[in-house]
This record gives structure tokens, sequence and C-alpha cells, in this order.
């Protein structure tokens, strides 16, 4: 479970995020919807321990993540991000880009990694391409392997910040697809999208953050058929 507890991060005098509250559940997809430069980045950041925060609490499985005792390196084996873009690595092929963080940071064995890597790959449909260069992908199959790779780590959590908006608009819904199986089969996800449609079929529950607060929470139902606040309708309103 990912419990966020009154989450303060501020970047200078600039505050970004100012008392976030949200609790995860195993097997959960929330989806966390709103403006630019609402603090939807910065908060899936936090999570996993790549930005501090300046108070609150952020726990996984009980552990805070910002508590400088906690082994942060093993902390995030247990969650996967996937971002708008990742750049594999050019002169290594798909099989062999997708090993490596099996080989390095878990410590496989060639053989071991090889097999995880085929596996994910299959997963998540690009069984057919494991010895190409990641430069013969289409974007919608790079971001496919880049979840791939993700997963090859076996995590427990999923974070995906827009992986579909640097996307044509065709090669969307392969991804789209991949992220729908996941949750499917029961991986705990936050997912930062713009994809409307997505987060009201796939969601358990939506987050609509305006000016570094969850501005409404609830259930895709709620918050696409009543929404509460005037803000979250003018955003839905806008974002159609
Ligand atoms: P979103 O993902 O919702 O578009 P972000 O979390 O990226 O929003 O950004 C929230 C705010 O924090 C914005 O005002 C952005 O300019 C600012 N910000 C994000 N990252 C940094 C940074 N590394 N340094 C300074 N300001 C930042
Ligand atoms: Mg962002």
């Amino acid at each position: 479970m990912i419990e966020i507890t009154n989450v303060r991060k501020s970047f200078g005098d600039l505050e970004v995020l100012k008392g976030i509250n949200l609790k995860v559940n195993k097997g959960e997809e929330v989806s966390m919807i709103g403006g630019s430069g609402s603090g939807k980045s910065t908060m899936l950041m936090c999570v996993n321990g790549l930005e501090h925060i300046q108070s609150g609490s952020i726990r996984i499985d009980g552990i805070e993540v910002h508590d400088k005792s906690t082994d942060l390196n093993k902390l995030r084996r247990k969650i996967g991000i996937v971002f708008q873009q990742w750049n594999a690595f050019p002169h290594l092929t798909v099989l062999e880009n997708v090993m490596l963080a099996p080989r390095k940071v878990l410590g496989k064995s060639k053989k071991e990694a090889e097999a995880i890597a085929v596996e994910q790959l299959k997963h998540v449909g690009l069984g057919e391409k494991l010895t190409v260069f990641p430069s013969r992908l289409s974007g919608g199959q790079q971001q496919r392997m880049a979840i791939a790779r993700a997963l090859a780590m076996s995590p427990e959590y999923m974070l995906f910040d827009e992986v579909t908006s640097a996307l044509d608009p065709q090669l969307v819904g392969e991804v789209l697809d991949t992220m729908r199986m996941l949750s499917k089969e029961g991986m705990t996800m936050i997912v930062v999208t713009h994809e409307m449609r997505f987060a009201r079929e796939v969601s358990d529950r939506v987050a609509f953050f305006r000016e570094g607060l969850i501005h409404e929470i609830g259930s895709p139902e709620q918050i696409f058929e009543h929404p509460e606040k005037r803000e979250t309708a003018a955003f839905l309103k806008s974002a159609n």
C-alpha cells in the first residue's frame, strides 16, 4: 500500500505540493489528472524518492520513503516507473536493454536475466522484436519496451507519467491496452494521464490535481459524471 500523508514540496520559494493525502491500496489503479503544472509529476517523483519533500510522509508497505535510514535503492526495486520517454541504449538490442536491470541491479545470471526479459517482452506483445535495435521500434513499441523493462524488476507498484503524450494518436491505443492488461492482472498503479477515456474505464479512483492539491477524488463515475467541484467540471470540459 502507498500512503501519502500531508505531503508538502517546494522548489525554492515555489510550493508545488501543498498537503497531498492519498492512499493507494494493493491492486488499485488511481489515475491522476489535472492541468499542466498542478504537481502530478512532482508527486510521482516524491513517491519513489527521486525528489525530497519538505514535510509529511510517504509510506510504501509501511516503509517511510523520506526517512534517512531507508534504503532507497532497495525500496525503488518495488516501484517501476515509466515516463513520457525513455532513452534505451541504442547499441543494445531490445532484449539486451530489458536484461540490463535484472543483471546489474538484481545480480541475475545472464541466462536468468534473459528468461525474465523474454517473458516480459512477450507479455507486452514484443516477442517478435527481441533482437532488433530500439531505433527500429515505433513509438508505441518503444513505450511497451519501457514497460517491459520496468516489469523485469518484478515491481509491486507501477507509476506512469504521461506515457502516451509523445505518441502519434494511432499508437496510443496499444500502450493503453498494455496498461489496462497490467491493471486487470492486479498490478497496483498510479497513472498520470491526459487520456480521459482510459482514466474513466480503467481507474478504481481518479484524483483531480489543481494547484498542488488533490482538489477532488472519487470513482470515475463521480469525477466524470457528477463532479462535486466546479473546477473539476471545468477541467474536464477543457480536456475534451
Ligand atoms: P504537472 O506534472 O502536473 O504538469 P509538475 O509536477 O511537473 O506538474 O510541476 C509542478 C510545478 O513545479 C510547476 O510549476 C513546475 O514548473 C515546477 N517544477 C517542477 N519541477 C521543478 C524543478 N525541478 N525545479 C523547479 N520547479 C519545478
Ligand atoms: Mg507532468
